[in-house]
């Protein structure tokens, strides 16, 4: 029998990634669901190839178009709007994997819709598990759905845990299963060596040159500022259930070693692969067992060099503004997620510097500190309070 899969962000890069690993694997899965924002072209090919029972398209207007483009090429394929045509799609995850690989916190209502449905998560879809936490899995134990990561660092220390932590994501205990620390791993991006003083001053097209990955655009500056790997390291503990001190940031230029597992008896277990998020993917769809994904072996006798380092925190400090973020605890993490995105898009849109980023999601984090916020209601109402506090700081940029 085939695997269902449903595929939430269905035209950006994860998504299309995704799409090579069905196409390579026919017999193995089946696309029975897809969502994206606008984009009509994408959608269309993928409707006329893999023919789902719906597609929805977040913005109305498109989905219209769709829908009519669909029509003309007799595709029996049911095509949904708006946001809750993205909610139907991720409701016909009951049974299925679901790969949450929309961006931004525009994921998390879909994400949570398709837990309840207890299905397996195939989670790339970071800044949703940012801004909710313990939210999140309340709801996937809640609809007894499962969570399986899809970002290459959380697949390699999922990879490189013993299976009693892998079947208990989100309340794992880390300590008893002999963990010393995970030893989390980034590539320090392509400002890695940038004199200090030139940082102000790095454009959007310099930012969006990330050495090793190919990504969405928003990604691809988080890996510039390293506030990704912030983001990746309050991840690590909520889907680790980690304390702090258990998750260690470590600079890897070459992102070959995808992160570690190091134990209390000296061992250290790693995920090595090359930098193509088809591996983490393909692992996840094919979980407990492995698929091909397109991706080339390493070949070690060419490798060179693989380098380590600790990250200078004066260079990135959005990394430093993260890690205190998540020991503040949830209200500082979904407003650092919603201030970072806003930043992120007035920086591409060249209305903020680059070390403007993390002036603005600190500004915004200090002044939305608030006791925890723990339901959905009180989390939306911070994400959107902290943007608005946000273009309001940006109007005086
Ligand atoms: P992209 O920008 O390439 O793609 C984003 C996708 O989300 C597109 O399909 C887009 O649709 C869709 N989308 C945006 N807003 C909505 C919405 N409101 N409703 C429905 N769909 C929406 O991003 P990436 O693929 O790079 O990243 C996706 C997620 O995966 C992010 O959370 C990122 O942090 C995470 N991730 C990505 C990695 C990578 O290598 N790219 C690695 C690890 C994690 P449309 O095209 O129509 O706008
Ligand atoms: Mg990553």
């Amino acid at each position: 029998m085939t695997r269902q899969v449903v595929l939430l962000g269905a035209t950006g890069s994860i998504g299309q990634s995704t799409l090579e690993v069905l196409r390579r694997n026919p017999s193995k899965f089946t696309l029975v669901a897809a969502a994206a924002c606008s984009n009509v072209e994408a959608m269309v090919s993928l409707a006329e190839e893999f023919k789902p029972q719906i597609v929805a398209l977040a913005d109305v207007q498109a989905a219209s178009e769709l829908k009519d483009r669909l029509g003309a090429l007799k595709l029996r394929t049911e095509v949904a709007s708006g946001l809750d045509g993205v909610l139907e799609v991720a409701a016909a995850a009951e049974g299925a994997v679901a790969v949450a690989a929309i961006v931004g916190a525009g994921g998390l209502k879909p994400i949570l819709e398709a837990a309840g449905r207890g299905c397996t998560i195939a989670l790339a879809n970071k800044e949703a598990l940012v801004m909710s936490g313990q939210l999140f899995f309340a709801e996937v134990q809640r609809g007894k759905a499962r969570v399986l990561p899809v970002d290459s660092e959380h697949s390699a220390i999922f990879q490189s845990l013993p299976e009693s932590a892998q079947q208990t994501l989100g309340h794992c205990d880390l300590e008893g299963c002999g963990v010393h620390r995970i030893l989390l791993t980034g590539s320090g991006g392509p400002f890695l060596h940038t004199p200090l003083e030139e940082l102000p001053h790095v454009t959007p097209q310099q930012a969006l040159r990330h050495p090793n990955w190919s990504m969405g655009p928003k990604i691809t500056v988080d890996s510039a500022t390293m506030m990704n790997k912030g983001l990746e390291y309050i991840e690590a503990r909520y889907l680790f259930n980690a304390a702090p001190e258990q998750v260690e940031v470590l600079i890897h230029p070459q992102s070959v070693v995808h992160s570690m597992v190091s134990y209390q008896d000296g061992a250290v277990l790693a995920q090595l692969g090359l930098p193509d998020m088809k591996t983490p993917i393909a692992r996840a769809l094919a979980y407990p067992g492995r698929v091909a994904s397109g991706v080339a072996p390493l070949n070690f006798a060419a490798l060179g060099e693989l380098s380590f380092c600790a990250p200078d925190l004066r260079r990135f400090p959005c990394l430093k503004l993260a890690m205190e973020a998540s020991v503040t605890g949830q209200s500082a993490t979904t407003a650092l997620n919603a201030a970072n995105e806003q930043a992120v898009a007035a920086f591409l849109a060249g209305k903020l510097p680059f070390d403007g980023i993390c002036n603005l999601c600190r500004q915004v984090v200090e002044s939305l500190y608030r006791h925890e916020t723990y339901s959905l209601e009180d989390i939306m109402s911070l994400d959107a309070e902290a943007r608005t506090l946000a273009l309001r700081l940006l109007e005086k940029c």
